[in-house]
This record gives structure tokens, C-alpha cells and sequence, in this order.
């Protein structure tokens, strides 16, 4: 392991301009399950029957319960060094984290341009007008025993997450895939790479001629594809990544 990360500090300390694309796996040592892992949010769960749009629709309380639950989990989570890790690497370029996570974590630990491809739990949205409110007003009306619903035009109101069935905001993937483009390098973090779009992102990066870095603590579909696979937890591997790339970076500045 330690090659490997010399070696993609390496690729990170040539760079000019990094991106970052990270998914459910940098949040799982803050306490948040990821959706595929044992024990993940999918465990036992149909994804379709509690988090689509289908499911909002005929099923409101049972989308609601699952919902109330994730919130739940997320109003005690803090960033864990995976995230701080990624704040560190925007001293050697990192531009954007690129994220599918909706827990707000990266902002949290002080990211300065996060692009969430999945949308937040800090908010909720009108289905019918889009108004967007805070993620409060949601809540407060479960906890009142209401069906929560728009102040403005009355519609249903949603957390504002991407649901299955649903498009991804159309201007956060138009952002990721700018970054991608111009990055030398996409640094993966936590995502089974499932996904799709945003599993598309590596290909784009790609395609303009940045290298691909992929740190998971199981293999993914994409590792075919990397310049270097860092196989261990984020909230270990990230770090010492970060620490490699300063050393490299002093050393570089100090042999000048
Ligand atoms: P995923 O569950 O499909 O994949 C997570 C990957 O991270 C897995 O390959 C897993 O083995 C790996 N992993 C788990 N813990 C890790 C760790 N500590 N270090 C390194 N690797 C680790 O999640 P995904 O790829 O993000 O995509 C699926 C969806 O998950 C997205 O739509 C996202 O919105 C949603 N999601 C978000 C959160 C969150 O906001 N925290 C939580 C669960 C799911």
C-alpha cells in the first residue's frame, strides 16, 4: 500500500487542476451506511419500494419512515478525516468535489466547491412548484402527524434528494462533467461506481486525457481504468494520500 500511494501522490503532485468525485463510502466512517455494503441501506430494502418517485407517490408514509430515518442518522454525523483529507488536497489543486452523497458532510468540513449530483437532506422541495424550503418544514409536519405539503401552492412536499425515476439536476452534472474535463486528474473515493450518470464521470475524465485514481475498500467496475487503485478505507487511505502530495510538493519547492 504504501507504493501504491507514493505512486498516486505522484500523479497527484504533477497536477495543475485535480477533481474529486466521491460517493456514499467517505461518509460510512461518520456513521452513515452506504446503500450496497452488508448492512447498507439496501439491506433487506427494495430500493424502488421506499425511494422512488413511485413510492413518494402511492407509498408516502413508507418513503416518509425511510427518509425520517436517514435524517435521523445524519443529525448527529460529523466529517471524518476521509473529508478533511479532500479540504487538504485544495492546497495542491483539488477544484471541486463532485459528490453523490446528500448528507452534507463535505461542505461541513470546509470543501470550498462541492457539486452534489444527488441533490441534499438540508432542504425539502415541492414536487408540484419546486419551491425549495428547509429540510424543517418537512419534518416538523411528520412530527405533527401531517403529510407535509407547500406553503406557496399546497403540492407535496419531498426531501430534496434525487429520487430512483428521477433526473439528476441538469446544471450540477453539466458542472461535474466541465470539472472532469478539465482536471488532469479524478481522484474516486467511496463509490461503487454503480451508479449511473455519475459513474459516467470517470469515462469523461478520461476521455480528456486525466488520469484516474481510485481509492475503495472493494473493487469496482472502473479499476481497469485507473492510473493506481488504493484498495483500504477512505478515512485512512485520503489521509495519508494528502500527506504523501505535501511531502512530494516540499520536496519538489525545497530541490528547486
Ligand atoms: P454505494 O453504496 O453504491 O457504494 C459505496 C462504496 O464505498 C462501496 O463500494 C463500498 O464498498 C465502499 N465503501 C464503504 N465504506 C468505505 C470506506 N470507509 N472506505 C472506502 N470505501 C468504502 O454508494 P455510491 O457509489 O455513493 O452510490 C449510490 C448512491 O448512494 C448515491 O445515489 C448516493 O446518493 C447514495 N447514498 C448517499 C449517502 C450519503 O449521502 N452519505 C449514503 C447512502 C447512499
Amino acid at each position: 500500500m504504501t507504493d501504491a500511494i507514493a505512486k498516486a501522490a505522484a500523479v497527484l503532485a504533477r497536477a495543475r487542476r485535480i477533481a474529486a468525485l466521491t460517493g456514499a463510502g467517505v461518509s460510512t466512517e461518520s456513521g452513515l451506511p452506504d446503500f450496497r455494503s452488508p448492512g447498507g441501506l439496501w439491506a433487506g430494502v427494495d430500493p424502488m419500494e421506499v425511494a422512488s418517485l413511485t413510492a413518494f407517490q402511492r407509498r408516502p408514509q413508507v418513503f416518509y419512515d425511510f427518509y425520517r430515518r436517514r435524517l435521523l442518522a445524519l443529525a448527529g454525523a460529523k466529517p471524518n478525516p476521509a473529508h478533511y483529507a479532500l479540504v487538504t488536497l485544495e492546497r495542491f489543486g483539488l477544484q471541486a468535489v463532485i459528490t453523490q452523497n446528500v448528507d452534507g458532510l463535505h461542505q461541513a468540513a470546509g470543501s470550498r466547491r462541492v457539486i452534489e449530483l444527488h441533490g441534499n437532506l438540508r432542504e425539502a422541495a415541492c414536487v408540484a412548484c419546486r419551491a425549495v424550503r428547509p429540510i424543517a418544514v418537512l419534518t416538523e409536519a411528520l412530527d405533527r402527524g401531517e403529510l407535509p405539503t407547500c406553503s406557496t401552492c399546497g403540492g407535496p412536499l419531498k426531501p430534496n434528494v434525487v429520487l430512483f425515476e428521477e433526473l439528476l439536476p441538469a446544471a450540477a452534472y453539466a458542472a461535474a462533467e466541465q470539472e472532469c474535463r478539465l482536471a488532469d486528474v479524478l481522484l474516486v473515493a467511496g463509490s461503487s461506481l454503480q451508479v449511473t450518470p455519475a459513474a459516467w464521470l470517470p469515462e469523461v475524465a478520461r476521455e480528456s486525457g486525466a488520469a484516474i485514481l481510485i481509492v475503495n475498500d472493494e473493487p469496482t467496475p472502473l479499476d481497469h481504468r485507473a492510473e493506481v487503485v488504493l484498495r483500504g478505507r477512505a478515512g485512512a487511505v485520503l489521509p495519508a494520500l494528502a500527506a504523501a502530495v505535501s511531502g512530494q510538493r516540499g520536496e519538489r519547492e525545497t530541490s528547486r
